[in-house]
C-alpha cells in the first residue's frame, strides 16, 4: 500500500529526512562488520583458513532490469543479492528497497545474516539483497512490476533449498507474495507447486506463518524482558524511545506497552514526536497506516527537534530503522542504560566503544532482532512439511529458542568477560568453524 507516485517532496520534509535518517556513511556498515569479525577472530584464535573464507562473500549478484512505469515510460533499476556463506545451510536473509542500498550494504548485511542464523542455531547461511529505490516514489502497481521483474532477473540464484529471501526495510508480506508467485509461475508445471518456501514472510493466506509479522518485534521485547529480569527489574514503568515505526518498531512498542512500559518518543524519516505521558501505540499505528507509514502530524504527541532524540532521558532505546544511527556524534549524549538493536547495524563501532566505556549494555542485533529469521525458519518448515501451525504454538516456539540463545550468550559474557556483541560473535563463528573443520574443503 504505497499509493500514488509523488515525484517531489516539500522542502521541509526533505530537510527532515536528511537530519533524522542521516545518510548512512557508505562503506561504513561493511567496515563495521569486518572489524567486528576480525576482532572476534583474534579473541577466539579462529583457524586462519576459515578466517580467509569468512572474511569474503561467496557470491555477489548485481542485476539491472527494465520496468514499464504507469506513464508508459521505461525505467531501469539496480538490484542486488549477496550470498555470504552457506556452510550451515541454504542462504537466508531479507530484501530491502531503499535509495541508499548498494553492494557494500548488501555485503555487510549478508555477513550479519550469516552470524545471526548461526547464533540462532538455524540450518541456514547468510544473504541479503534488495533494490536501490525509494518505494515512496512509485505506485503500487509499479512496485509490483518492479518486484516481479527483479525476481525474474534473479532467476535460479534464489530457490527454496538454495537462497530464501524475506522482508526487510520497506518490503513486506505483499512483496513476498509477488516474489513467490513470480518464482513459481516461471517454473515448469511439474516443479511449480511446491516452491512456496522460496521466500518467507508471506501473507498467512498464501503459505505465511501465523505470527511471522510480529516475530522480530516480539524477539526484541523478549531480550529486554530477559535482561531486566536478570537484574530483578520489571519492564513495567520503564520509559523507552523507538527509532523507526515500521514492522519492528510497531510490534516491539506494542508488546512493551502491554507490559506497562511507556513509549516516550518515536522518530522516523519524517518527524520526531514526544509525549511525556506516553504515546498510544495503536493510535500512532492507525495514524501512520494511511500515510505510507509516516508518524508526522500525530495528534497524540508533539514534534521535537530530531537532533535531541537519542539524548532523551529514558531507560532504553530501540533503534529499529537503518544502520549507523548511533555514532560518536551522539553516543556521549545518550542517557539510556540499554540499547536494544532492532535494526541491523544501528550502532557503529566508535559509538559502541563510547557506550561500553560509559557502562551501557547493547543487546546486539544478531541476537536482538533474530526473532524474525527464527519465525522465517518455522514458516519454511511449515511449507516444506505441508503443515499449518496456530499462533500460540509459533510464539511459544520463538520464545523458547530466543531464551535459549540469550542464555548461551549470557554464559559466554560471564565466562570470557567480553561485551555482549563479542560473545554473540564467538558463538556464531564457532559453530561455522566446527562445520568447516568437520567437513573439510572441497575437493
Ligand atoms: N530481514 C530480516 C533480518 O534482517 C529477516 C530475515 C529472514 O527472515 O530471513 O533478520
Amino acid at each position: 500500500a504505497f499509493g500514488k507516485k509523488t515525484k517531489k517532496y516539500p522542502a521541509n520534509i526533505i530537510s527532515k529526512i536528511m537530519i533524522t535518517t542521516k545518510e548512512p556513511a557508505k562503506k561504513s556498515m561493511y567496515e563495521n562488520v569486518m572489524e567486528q569479525f576480525h576482532k572476534t577472530a583474534d579473541i577466539m584464535n579462529l583457524n586462519p583458513d576459515i578466517r580467509k573464507i569468512l572474511s569474503i562473500t561467496n557470491n555477489e549478484i548485481l542485476v539491472h532490469f527494465p520496468v514499464k512505469m504507469d506513464n508508459g515510460q521505461v525505467e531501469v533499476f539496480t538490484g542486488y543479492r549477496v550470498q555470504h556463506n552457506n556452510a550451515l545451510g541454504p542462504y537466508k536473509g531479507g530484501l530491502r528497497f531503499h535509495a541508499t542500498m548498494d553492494i557494500d550494504d548488501a555485503k555487510a548485511l549478508a555477513m550479519w545474516m550469516t552470524w545471526k542464523t548461526s547464533l540462532a542455531g538455524l540450518p541456514y547461511g547468510g544473504a541479503k539483497g534488495g533494490i536501490q529505490i525509494d518505494p515512496r516514489n512509485y505506485s503500487n502497481s509499479e512496485l509490483e512490476r518492479i518486484t516481479r521483474r527483479f525476481t525474474f532477473a534473479l532467476g535460479d540464484n534464489i530457490g527454496p533449498e538454495f537462497d530464501i529471501p524475506a522482508p526487510d526495510v520497506n518490503t513486506n508480506e505483499q512483496t513476498m507474495a509477488w516474489i513467490a508467485d513470480t518464482f513459481m509461475s516461471t517454473k515448469s508445471p511439474a516443479t511449480r507447486s511446491n516452491n512456496k518456501h522460496v521466500v518467507t514472510g508471506k501473507p498467512v493466506g498464501s503459505g505465511g506463518l501465523e505470527g511471522r509479522d510480529r516475530a522480530t518485534g516480539f524477539g526484541v521485547y523478549l531480550t529486554l524482558k530477559l535482561l531486566f529480569e536478570s537484574k530483578n527489574e520489571s519492564l513495567s514503568g520503564k520509559k523507552f524511545i523507538v527509532q523507526g515505526f515500521g514492522n519492528v518498531g510497531y510490534w516491539v512498542s506494542l508488546f512493551l506497552e502491554k507490559e506497562g512500559a511507556l513509549l516516550l518518543a518515536v522518530q522516523d524519516a519524517h518527524a520526531t514526536i514526544i509525549n511525556e505521558k506516553g504515546i498510544a501505540v495503536n493510535d500512532l499505528f492507525e495514524h501512520s497506516k494511511p500515510r505510507k507509514g509516516s508518524i508526522q502530524g500525530f495528534s497524540g504527541a508533539t514534534e521535537m527537534e530530531p537532533k535531541e532524540f537519542f539524548a532523551l532521558d529514558c531507560d532504553f532505546i530501540i533503534p529499529a530503522a537503518l544502520g549507523n544511527q548511533i555514532t560518536a556524534a551522539n553516543a556521549y549524549d545518550i542517557k539510556a542504560k540499554v540499547i536494544a538493536e532492532g535494526a541491523n547495524g544501528p550502532t557503529d563501532n566508535e559509538g559502541e566503544r563510547i557506550l561500553l566505556e560509559r557502562g551501557v549494555t547493547i543487546i546486539p542485533d544478531i541476537l536482538c532482532n533474530s526473532g524474525g529469521v527464527i519465525g522465517s525458519y518455522f514458516e519454511w518448515l511449515q511449507n516444506r512439511n505441508g503443515e499449518l501451525w496456530p499462533l500460540d504454538e509459533v510464539m511459544e516456539k520463538i520464545e523458547k529458542k530466543m531464551t535459549e540463545n540469550y542464555k548461551k550468550m549470557q554464559n559466554v559474557v560471564n565466562e570470557k568477560q567480553v561485551d555482549w556483541r563479542t560473545a554473540a560473535y564467538i558463538l556464531a563463528i564457532s559453530r561455522i568453524e566446527t562445520a568447516y573443520v568437520q567437513r573439510g574443503i572441497f575437493p
